[in-house]
């Protein structure tokens, strides 16, 4: 790195730095690669993207950061990776040893090329003979030849060098993204769901929590067939993320059940959103390919909680789970507390 751009991003992690801290943005290094970027200006798209995203939820949750982090850079940047940093090193260790054979061989074909002109150049003064002059031009192809062979072969595995670092960044993405996705619905896991909440508490910021559990769906499976129901909540996430987009996160937080974290809502405004997911759920209709019939699916019930200052998450959780239990317990395909 040369002295200039050195300065010059030190200047911008003096700036990433409170931002970081301002956004209580935890320092891992892919949120510092996020960040920095941020700074830089360079991505609009992310900028936007992060502004956004901070209007909307009051800080920067993990899983955020995560999926930004996934969609702008993760292509271009593999910092904090391991495994990556020693397949690269091996690789440029293997790089090096090709490229100064090459470089040698560059230097000894400059050896033979001014040879080859000083004695074309006495050939012309000397009248040096057809088959003297072809002798001398067959030396020099043969030369070009070799170090051809030896380029190209450097070529070679440079080219391999670069596939396998993008199948190895390919796979680091995908095994990333698997950690904290439900592989069926493509909604945030429960271990995702877990570190907002937590990040949430640490940022004292307020939210309403929604449960949801779709009522009856083991008679829906007995009656219908496991592989519709995987249809159905396929389905019902969909919708979820839909509704939730830019104000609301959704998360599969078990089997047949959901969770949401709505930031900086009060009590009434959770209640709106679940009321308003519920109908929609209720609403929802699946094709049975056997009977080609469409099948008026499911219904759920729901249980809200809206985090009071300073209130665990753990708390938060078991009283929207409580609520949930007695929305069953009341006959389904509602939402409690009634206020
Ligand atoms: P309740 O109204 O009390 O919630 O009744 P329920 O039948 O929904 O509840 P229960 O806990 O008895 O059963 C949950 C069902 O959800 C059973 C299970 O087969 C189904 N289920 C859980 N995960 C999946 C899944 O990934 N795919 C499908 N098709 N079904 C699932
Ligand atoms: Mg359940
Ligand atoms: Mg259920």
């Amino acid at each position: 790195m040369s002295k200039d751009s050195f300065v010059e991003s030190t200047e911008i992690l003096k700036k990433t730095v409170p931002l970081m801290i301002k956004h209580k943005v935890p320092t891992t290094p892919t949120n510092y690669a996020l960040w920095y970027t941020y700074t830089t200006q360079q991505h609009p798209q992310l900028n936007l993207a992060l502004d956004l995203g901070i209007e909307a939820f009051g800080h920067c949750p993990p899983s955020l950061c995560d999926s930004l982090y996934q969609e702008h850079l993760a292509s271009k940047t593999d910092r904090d990776m391991v495994q990556l940093k020693q397949s690269l090193a091996a690789m440029m260790q293997e790089l090096s040893h090709t490229m100064s054979d090459t470089f040698s061989a560059t230097e000894s074909f400059q050896g033979v090329l001014d040879n080859t002109f000083n004695q074309l150049e006495r050939a012309e003064q000397d009248g040096l003979s057809l088959e003297d002059t072809m002798k001398l031009v067959r030396n020099l192809l043969e030369e070009s030849r070799q170090i051809q062979a030896s380029t190209g072969s450097f070529q070679g595995q440079l080219n391999q060098a670069q596939e396998e670092i993008s199948t190895l960044r390919q796979a680091l993405a995908k095994s990333q993204k698997e950690a904290n996705e439900d592989a069926l619905t493509g909604l945030f896991n429960r271990r995702a769901f877990e570190r907002d909440l937590l990040s949430y508490t640490q940022a004292k910021q307020q939210y309403s929590l929604i449960l949801l559990d779709i009522d009856k769906f083991k008679d829906f499976n007995d009656a219908y067939g496991h592989l519709l129901g995987d249809q159905v909540l396929k389905l019902v996430a969909h919708r979820l993320r839909e509704r939730c987009e830019g104000h609301a996160q959704c998360y599969r937080f078990g089997g047949e059940e959901f969770a949401i974290i709505y930031p900086n809502a009060d009590h009434d405004e959770g209640r709106q959103l679940a009321e308003t997911l519920r109908r929609m759920i209720e609403i929802i209709s699946v094709l049975d390919k056997k009977t080609n019939q469409r099948i008026k699916s499911v219904t759920a019930s729901f249980g809200l909680a809206t985090r009071a200052a300073n209130e665990p998450y753990l708390a938060v959780v078991e009283r929207a789970d409580s609520f949930l239990n007695k929305a069953k317990q009341l006959g389904r395909n509602r939402v409690l507390p009634l206020n």
